[in-house]
C-alpha cells in the first residue's frame, strides 16, 4: 500500500501532530490588532478569514506576528498523531502542506523528529494563496519534482480535500490512511 504513489504530501495540524493552540485566544489576539489599527471588522468571520482580510488593511504583518506566536508555541506543545509514524518510516519523498506558519511547520516537526524525513514544507507564509485554493499543492509538487497523478495529498479537513481535487492530486483522509495501513 505505501507504494502507491511516488510521494507522498501531508497536512499537519490534525494528520500528523495536533497543534496546542488555543485558536480562541489566537482569534482575539488578531482582533485586537484589527482595533488596534481601527480597522472595523466582523468578529465572527473566523481566522483564516481575518488573516487573509489583514492584508487588505496592511495589518498582514502585525496579524501574522501576533499569529505565529500562538502557533510557534502551540507547536512546542503539540502532540504526535499516529500518521506521524509514517513520515519516520519511509525513504519516499515526503512533503508537508499547512495552513500554519512555517515556523510553526518547523518546530513541530522537529519536536516529534519528523524534520529529517520531510523534504518540502509549503506553509502560509511560503505561497500567497491558501488551501483550499489548489496552488500551495501545486507549488509543493513542482518543489518535490513531482507529478499530480504520482502523488498522494493526505489530510483531516473538507479545505484539504477541495485543494487536493481542485489540483487533480489522488485524497486520502487520514483515518482512511490509517485503515489501509493497519
Ligand atoms: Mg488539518
Amino acid at each position: 500500500m505505501s507504494h502507491e504513489f511516488e510521494a507522498r504530501v501531508f497536512d499537519l495540524d490534525g494528520t500528523l501532530v495536533r497543534l496546542d493552540v488555543d485558536w480562541d485566544a489566537a482569534v482575539s489576539d488578531v482582533l485586537a490588532v484589527y482595533e488596534n489599527a481601527g480597522v472595523d471588522v466582523d468578529p465572527d468571520r473566523g481566522l483564516w478569514d481575518l488573516v487573509e482580510t489583514a492584508g487588505r488593511h496592511a495589518i498582514r504583518e502585525d496579524v501574522e506576528a501576533v499569529l505565529s506566536e500562538r502557533e510557534i508555541a502551540g507547536a512546542e506543545e503539540s502532540e504526535r498523531l499516529p500518521l506521524a509514524d509514517e513520515v519516520d518510516s519511509t525513504r519516499d519523498p515526503i512533503g508537508v502542506c499547512s495552513l500554519n506558519c512555517e515556523a510553526a511547520v518547523e518546530a513541530a516537526l522537529e519536536k516529534h523528529g519528523l524534520a529529517r524525513y520531510v523534504n518540502t514544507i509549503v506553509a502560509r507564509d511560503s505561497i500567497h494563496e491558501q488551501k483550499p485554493e489548489p496552488e500551495p499543492l501545486l507549488e509543493i509538487l513542482e518543489r518535490m519534482g513531482a507529478t499530480p497523478v504520482s502523488t498522494v495529498f493526505i489530510g483531516d479537513s473538507d479545505s484539504d480535500e477541495q485543494a487536493a481535487h481542485r489540483a487533480g492530486i489522488p485524497f486520502q483522509w487520514v483515518e482512511d490512511r490509517l485503515d489501509s495501513r493497519r
